[in-house]
């Protein structure tokens, strides 16, 4: 079942095990929570349900560790 109506986008498939989001027996749901964009999903072959929303921009700091001279 998808109601979809709030974005371009909607998840494709289920981030726990990759089953299909677009089939008839899962739920995706879009809404508006301030200027994102929220998908609700359940995945019907595992179980899962959470929220996918759309990254527009990442920040994060860098670690030393790991870094070749
Ligand atoms: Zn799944």
């Amino acid at each position: 079942m998808r109601l979809d109506h709030t974005a371009d986008w909607s998840p494709r498939g289920c981030p726990h095990c990759t089953r299909s989001l677009t089939r008839d027996d899962a739920l995706v749901v879009g809404y508006s929570c301030g200027r994102e964009v929220v998908h609700f999903c359940w995945c019907a072959g595992c179980g899962w349900q959470g929220e996918i929303v759309e990254v527009h921009r990442v920040h994060s700091v860098e670690s030393d560790k790991g870094r070749t001279p």
